[in-house]
């Protein structure tokens, strides 16, 4: 069974060159999906030496541009918020720019000693860096997020420090940060949020079946899948597996083919 790709990054964002929203239409109905989301990055903060935030108003005018050219194809408008809590001006400038089907909320960086440090660094750190500090870190911050209040309606790659995990290191164990991200789901949940299961472009299952299972617990209703995909090749990467675990937990297809998973 096919689902729509809810996570889809395009040339409209600073870290996807091989992005293109008109071959990743194409790739979408290649594939059969029953709609893709373009979710481009909303960045406020400059933490890689190119980083900037999506020019929503030249992003919004290019999807309906394909829309007109692709008419076959449900075309899903979204944005992937970073750190939206520390920005509510700013989501708000991006979030009131047009109609936006899609907003992910998404912790990408921690503060760490004074410094902001994207997670996908975290294994590029100087010896001794200690990545369970880092990650502790990083799970308060998106404990923060959820309970502050930003309009966003997924929550992105929830244990995203894990894709970015030092080889040598101690390995990830979802067990060693389960308070903190059994408090987010709660969070999340009682403020009716959308869990993404994001599958790392088909690497990695962010998060895997014990957070899905302890996101049942805390009541969560809804699953996105997303691909993350910088690059049309990469479209629905990963979504077989991610589908087999998404259905074990228990949550079923909307009738809508376009819609969340829900239990
Ligand atoms: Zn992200
Ligand atoms: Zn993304």
């Amino acid at each position: 069974m096919l689902v729509a790709d809810n996570h889809v990054h395009t040339e409209w964002s600073y870290d996807a060159p091989r992005g293109s929203m008109e071959a990743s239409c194409r790739r979408a109905l290649e594939l059969g999906l029953p709609a893709i989301a373009f979710t481009d990055h909303a960045d406020f903060v400059k933490v890689h030496p190119d980083q900037y935030c999506v020019d929503i108003n030249g992003y919004l005018a290019a999807v309906e541009d394909c829309r007109i050219k692709f008419p076959e194809l449900r075309i899903l408008s979204g944005v992937e918020l970073g750190e939206p809590h520390w920005f509510p001006k700013e989501t708000e400038a991006i979030l009131t720019a047009g109609p936006l089907e899609r907003v992910h909320g998404s912790v990408h960086c921690v503060r760490l000693d004074g410094a902001l440090v994207d997670a996908s660094d975290f294994r590029d750190q100087e010896p001794g860096f200690d990545i369970r500090r880092a990650t502790h870190e990083y799970f308060k911050e998106v404990l923060a997020m959820v309970e502050l209040g930003q309009p966003f309606e997924t929550l992105a790659h929830l244990d995203y420090p894990k894709r970015y995990w030092p080889e040598g290191a101690a390995p990830y164990r979802e067990e060693d940060f389960e308070e903190e991200m059994r408090a987010i789901l709660q969070a999340a949940a009682q403020s009716g949020r959308v869990l993404e299961v994001n599958t790392t472009r088909g690497k990695v299952l962010c998060p895997g079946h014990i957070v899905l299972r302890w996101w049942r617990e805390a009541g969560g209703q809804a699953v996105a899948y997303g691909s993350d995909a910088h690059d049309p090749d990469k479209i629905a990467a990963g979504f077989e597996p991610a589908r087999q675990m998404v259905e074990s937990a228990g949550f079923k297809p909307a009738k809508d083919p376009t819609d969340y998973w829900r239990r």
